[in-house]
Order: structure tokens, then sequence, then C-alpha cells
């Protein structure tokens, strides 16, 4: 006998959320899905009526129901948005390339405007170059802080009041368990966070609406709505630490769905005892973005590219930032360390 609806009790059911286990007939789904995306979004105050809002738009899964939600609720509830989808081209060719083509799909579809950055105008540099120079084993450290950046100055051109991101409730309870286990105290803190104000200049706000949606609820969303995404892994993709913490999070989601929430309430639960040393925002003295350091970890990382010294960039350097600000040559054994001999 069919399964009904646990929610209409009038049309078969055709899915178990994987979220509540609830079993739905596809409007009560969406209906379901789509409401707990407006609620996060009205219980956490996101946007405000008449705000320009950057959707970050990859054309993955992620940013794909991102945009066609934001897009419904949009209207829906009347949030009084402006929307545009902005991008990044990190110049991976057979990855981005082609991911972007889906992303100017959607950019007809949805009809909104479309701004793509690309990291060789930006930095002069695409990832396929940075890989050349320093192998396939810190790329993602380039890539993550180029983008980061990237982000802000296409929103700044786009001038955007604020950016949505994609990151979902995986993405947020993996980068929770990756701040335990590496015991970075100031990231854990922040990673919960559903938006992050403006924190100086060239920063813009952003905000994570999927924050609560569960991954595999997200790909069945995509899936019954017959969305047109790009579901290729990055070539470059090692990422290994992210990765146990994915597998282990799916072993836990596995045996009890609601850890991925736990986790996340777990994270956001957390604070941190008075007296502990936390990072001193300021900003960079070289282009002026946000950083604990005399130089921001872009800049530091360019430098690194451009001298051919990659590792610069990677573990703590600091005390070399004052050289590089002024221009000086470093000595032979400062440049040894930093040569990309064991990449
Ligand atoms: Fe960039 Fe790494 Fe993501 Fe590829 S997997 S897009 S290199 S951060
Ligand atoms: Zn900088």
């Amino acid at each position: 006998m069919p399964v009904l609806c646990s929610s209409c009790a009038e049309k078969r059911a055709v899915l178990k959320r994987p979220k509540t286990g609830h079993s739905l007939c596809k409007d009560c789904f969406f209906w379901a899905f789509e409401e707990e995306v407006h609620q996060t979004i009205v219980a956490a105050k996101l946007f405000r009526h008449g705000e320009t809002v950057g959707i970050a738009a990859s054309g993955g899964k992620d940013s794909t129901v991102l945009a066609h939600v934001m897009k419904l609720l949009n209207e829906r509830y009347d949030y009084g948005l402006e929307l545009m989808l902005l991008s990044v081209d990190e110049g991976i060719t057979g990855y981005r390339d082609d991911s972007l083509e889906t992303v100017k799909r959607n950019q007809q579809q949805y009809e909104l405007p479309l701004k793509i950055v690309s990291y060789e105008e930006l930095y002069g540099w695409t990832m396929d170059a940075i890989v050349k120079q320093v192998g396939l084993k810190n790329n993602c450290t380039f890539c993550g802080v180029f983008r980061r950046q990237a982000l802000d100055r296409g929103a700044i051109m786009l001038k955007v009041d604020k950016i949505c991101t994609g990151h979902n409730a995986d993405d947020v309870a993996e980068t929770v368990l990756m701040n335990v286990l590496r015991g970075d105290i100031a990231r854990l803190r922040r990673c919960t966070a559903i938006s992050t104000s403006s924190e100086g200049d060239g920063v813009v706000p952003r905000c994570k609406p999927l924050k609560y949606a569960y991954e595999k609820e997200i790909v069945l969303y995509a899936y019954f709505k017959k969305l047109d995404y790009f579901s290729t892994e990055c070539i470059y993709s090692p990422n290994a630490y992210r990765g146990y913490a994915r597998t282990f999070l799916k072993d836990l989601e596995s045996v009890r769905p609601s850890s991925i929430i736990d986790v996340i309430h777990s994270g956001e639960n957390l604070s941190v005892r008075d007296g502990v040393k936390m990072p001193v925002q300021g900003t960079c003295n070289r282009c002026g973005y946000i950083s604990s350091q005399a130089l921001c970890k872009s800049c530091v990382l360019l430098e690194g590219l451009n001298r051919g010294l990659p590792k610069l960039g990677i573990g703590k350097h600091h005390r070399l930032h004052g050289k590089i600000l002024s221009q000086q040559p470093l000595t032979e054994k400062e440049q040894r360390k930093l040569k990309p001999v064991d990449f």
C-alpha cells in the first residue's frame, strides 16, 4: 500500500525527510523546506526591506538552491530585496569554467544580474598557475583566502549591502568539528554565527540562510525541483582534513540524524573563558583589508607566489611581514625555508 504524506494526508509520500524522518509528498516537502529557510531568515533578521543582496553563486547545488529559494521567498513574503548573483572565477580549467556556464544559465532562468570576478584579474594568478607552483597540498589555502577577499571585492563593485552564501548545516557542523580538532578557539567562536556584521572597511556583511538546511535535503530539493546545477568536484580538491570531518559527521548522521543540528547547537553554545587571548582585528598595511597582522593573509600569499616562495603564507612567518612591507630582501636561510621543496 502506498504511504500517504504525513502532512497533507492526501497525496502519496515520495520521500522520507532526512532531517525529521517524516514521509512527505513533493509539495509538502517543498513547503516545509522553504518555510524553514524563511523562519531562519526572519528569526535572525538577516535582511532589511530595500537591501541589495548578492548571492554567492558557484553553480553547485547549495548556491543554486539558495538562489532559487531566495527569489521565491523574496516574492512570496515581499522581503523587498534586490537580488544579484556574484561568482568567483578561480581559473580552474575543466571545473570552474564549466560550473560558471551553469551560473550563466541560472542568471537567465532566475532573471538576476550576474557579476563574475576572477582571480586572474584581481591577483594576476589563476588557480591553475598557483597549483603549478605550489603543488596539490596547500592549494585550498590559497583558494579559500583569495575567494573570501574576491567575494568582498565583487560585492563592493556591485554595491550590495550583504552577501549570502550557500553554507548548509553539514558545512557548519563540519567546521565546528574541524575547529574543535584544531583547537582554533577564535574561529570556533565565529563559525556558527549566521551572519557577520561589517567588521571594517572593505568587508561586506555575510549571512547563511541555509545554515539549518541539511545537505541531503538540499540535494532532494534540487532533484525534485529539477534545478540546473553542476555537480562535479573540483579537480584540485585534496582537502583531506575536511574530508575526515565530513565522513565522521555522515557516520554520526546515519546513526542519529539530529547529530548535525546537535553539533551546530553545541558550537553555538560554547563560550570562551575570560582571559583567553583572541586575535585583534586591524587592517592590512598594504591593501586595507581586515587583518590581525601587519599584512593580510591574501597579501602574504600573493607575495609568496610573486617571489617564488609559496610557503611564505603557509604556517607562521609573521616576523617577516615587516621585511616584505619595506621590500627588503630575505636572507638566504629565510628563502631556503620558504622554497616549495617538500610540497
Ligand atoms: Fe579551490 Fe580547493 Fe575548493 Fe578547488 S577544492 S575550488 S582548489 S578551495
Ligand atoms: Zn592585504
